[in-house]
């Protein structure tokens, strides 16, 4: 049988890593593991139940009722996330989620707790996650590291059009203001920082279609297959 192999994918805000992600899973039969929507689940949670964050002892308690689960929805054909029972994978991609997110993942004890959940769900490989510290932090001996990049401006773009769709009060301005924030605390956080792996193969999308980018990456991963079933 085909040995399967782990392919990460990290990068900044609105690379179009979700996309990627999604498409080499559904062609290698592989499982997609969006991690971000876990960090957004949590910060839904903190939200919601008022929790103040700067507390570790409340951050600590909080996390003890939170149980987050991916289940498959054979209407949407993707693996959403359940935070207590309930389905938020909706929800979590408002903008007011966007806005906490980055400051709560920064929290030690959050990433710990989504680290261990992120790490069981690879153990089996057949596995493309994706997020900012996969092949650093979750996975730093996976066999296919990939670090995504593009144009600020291209991923404004591609983002506002998403959240327009939602909701016509997003406008450029805020949309540019969340991404670079963002990118600013993942990548300046103490703990688990967005970084390259030093094995990691980088893409920059700014001037790939979809269809160019997801062919450039299968071959990447069909020569890792050969070489890991050689
Ligand atoms: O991938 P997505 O944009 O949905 O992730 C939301 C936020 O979750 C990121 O901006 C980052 O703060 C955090 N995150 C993280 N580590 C990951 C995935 C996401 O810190 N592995």
């Amino acid at each position: 049988m085909t040995k399967k192999i782990i392919i990460t994918i990290d990068g900044q805000s609105s690379c179009g890593k979700s996309t990627l992600a999604k498409q080499l899973a559904k062609s290698l039969g592989y499982v997609y593991v969006d991690s971000g929507a876990m960090y957004r689940a949590i910060t839904l949670y903190f939200l919601r139940n008022h929790i103040d964050w700067t507390d570790i002892k409340e951050v600590k308690k909080a996390l003890k009722s939170i149980n987050l689960e991916y289940i498959f929805n054979p209407s949407s054909n993707n693996s959403e996330i359940h935070l207590n029972d309930e389905n938020v994978e909706y929800v979590i991609r408002d903008l007011v989620i966007a806005e906490k997110v980055s400051e709560i993942a920064a929290i030690r004890e959050v990433r710990e707790f989504a680290v261990i959940q992120q790490r069981k769900m690879g153990g089996r490989k057949g596995v493309v996650m994706d997020g900012r510290d996969i092949g650093t932090v979750v996975f730093p001996d996976a066999d296919l590291k990939i670090f995504m990049t593009a144009d600020i401006a291209v991923r404004v773009e591609r983002r506002f059009k998403e959240l327009f769709e939602k909701n016509p009060n997003v406008t450029i301005e805020k949309v540019k203001n969340n991404l670079e924030m963002r990118d600013y605390i993942d990548s300046n956080r103490e703990v688990s920082p967005l970084r390259q792996a030093k094995d990691a193969l980088v893409l920059d999308n700014t001037y790939l279609s979809e269809q160019e980018q997801f062919e450039k990456v299968l071959e990447w991963v069909k020569t890792k297959i050969v070489a890991e079933n050689a």
